[in-house]
């Protein structure tokens, strides 16, 4: 089969979060069954300042849009064995952020989007034509759109079917409906049936709405989305669509995330040696300045700092954590949390570590070096932190949502079975009662090295999932 992955971010190129984690080993993975798997993205920036230069591959492609001619640049570049392909339009494109700085969203995001949809369109000739379409999130949701009406008996699509992925509900890409005409959706589609969603067009429902199927990452999630609690307005929609909704846990890119082969760590590890372990706990307490010791763990996060994420219950317990442990973070986003952050780390320099940016080095030190990772998230659709941690043999303590709810087994020291600490409610008590219970087996090493045992013999590969992927893709 032909696969061709539309996702606006892919890793090691563009990433701001899982979605280009899942966009780089997915391919990879796919193409590894002997499929042929390309990628598609906006030429960002970011691309040029992570160090890829693709080559032009068609130069001057044209599409109309909002009765106009633009012009685009197609590049290519082969990586692992998958066809990465880059839109090069600088208007759009070549700016510091994927999606908008730390304060708001770029304003033409409707346009920058729509735009990547009828470039993809536009450049599948030269392409090839394709079996599938995988499309990811709001950024390609009119991609489906377009080819169901505009492309209705165009011959490059006769065969095409198109898979939707919703990675994170929340993000829908919502827009004012003056912008509708200017994109050439026509107002009839503009309807609760159609693209409207509370008088806004949503590019999300628009995926929804036109592929042949909806898949999310996480079989947990795919649940939880056709509740009103998480699914944001669209529960309904997506529970007339139940029979065509699939959930695919995302697997760990084992090439990237393992301590055994990983660049970036003070020293290498693996499941029969944890005790490389040490060394990187060390390093990272220095990168953090906060006073090794081998009796408190340092408890981690490495997250987006959105509402999402739990952020605010992380900040509300800091005094009790830091009663037994030091904590680390490495994050960006919302202002608000940034220096929320910055403040605590002056409040309690030694023994929290802040670092506010977007570091992949830094992230795997992270991993490598600490003794715990929270992920108390809201909500969340898979959660890859929370697998990567377990190869590190960094215990995991989460909350009992979406795909982390799928992944981590709750720690029995009766038993001995468990890969880490679940909380169910959203408060600040559970979360603690968690984390003190973490705390509590770290104190018994021999406990926890059961618990660390099982933890790094977890294995979340993506043969299965992708061998998932592929399955649905046929059936399609
Ligand atoms: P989400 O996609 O909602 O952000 P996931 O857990 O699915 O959450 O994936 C997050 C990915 O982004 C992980 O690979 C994580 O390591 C990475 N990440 C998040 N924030 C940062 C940061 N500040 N620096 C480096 N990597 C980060």
């Amino acid at each position: 089969m032909n696969i061709l992955f539309v996702s606006p971010e892919v890793f090691p190129f563009a990433k701001t979060g899982g979605l280009a984690d899942v966009a780089g080993a997915l391919p990879e993975a796919i193409a590894r069954k002997g499929h042929k798997a390309s990628a598609i993205l906006p030429y960002y920036q970011l691309v040029k300042k992570n160090g890829f230069k693709p080559a032009v591959f068609k130069k001057n492609i044209s599409l109309r849009i909002n009765n106009r001619e633009e012009l685009f640049n197609l590049l290519l570049l082969k990586h692992n064995g998958v066809d990465v392909y880059f839109i090069e339009k600088n208007e759009y494109y070549d700016r510091e952020f994927l999606y908008g700085t730390p304060q708001a969203d770029y304003q033409d995001n409707a346009f920058r989007f729509s735009f990547y949809a009828k470039a993809i369109l536009a450049s599948i000739p030269y392409i090839g034509k394709q079996d599938v379409l995988h499309c990811n999130d709001w950024q390609s949701g009119l991609v489906p759109l377009y080819i169901k009406t505009h492309h209705q008996n165009d011959a490059m699509f006769n065969k095409t079917k198109i898979l939707f992925t919703i990675h994170n509900m929340v993000y829908q890409g919502l827009f004012v409906k003056d912008v509708v005409p200017y994109l050439d959706i026509s107002w009839d589609l503009f309807t609760t049936s159609g693209v409207e969603f509370w008088d806004k067009l949503s590019f999300m429902k628009s995926g929804i709405v036109f592929s042949d199927a909806i898949s999310t990452v996480s079989k947990g999630y795919s649940r939880e989305i056709l509740t009103p609690e998480f699914g944001c307005g669209l529960d309904g929609l997506l529970r007339v669509k139940e029979k065509n909704l699939y959930g695919i846990i995302n697997g760990v890119d084992y090439s990237v995330w393992n301590p055994a082969n990983d660049k970036f760590i003070a020293k290498k590890f693996d499941e029969n040696d944890l005790s490389g372990k040490i060394e990187c706990k060390k390093d990272l307490a220095k990168a953090f300045e906060i006073k090794y010791s081998a009796k408190r763990p340092i408890i981690a996060m490495i997250t987006r700092l959105a509402e999402q994420k739990g952020i605010d219950l992380v900040v509300n317990i800091m005094k009790d954590i830091l009663k037994d442990s030091d904590f680390v973070i490495l994050g960006f986003g919302d202002e608000k949390y940034n220096n929320i952050f910055q403040g605590l780390a002056k409040e309690y320099k030694g023994k929290v570590g802040v670092s506010i940016k977007f570091d992949n080095a830094l992230s795997h030190k992270i991993e490598a070096g600490a003794d715990m990772f929270l992920m108390p998230s809201r909500y969340e659709p898979c959660g890859l932190n929370q697998m990567y941690s377990l190869k590190y043999a960094t215990v995991p303590v989460v909350r009992a949502v979406g795909g982390m709810d799928d992944t981590i087994q709750n720690f029995n020291p009766a038993t001995k079975k468990g890969n880490g600490f679940k909380f169910k409610d959203a408060t600040n008590e559970a979360f603690l009662s968690a984390i003190k219970e973490a705390v509590a087996v770290f104190k018994n090493k021999r406990l926890w090295n059961t618990l660390l045992k099982n933890c790094v013999s977890c294995d979340y590969s993506w043969e299965s999932s992708a061998e998932q992927y592929l399955k649905l893709y046929k059936n399609l």
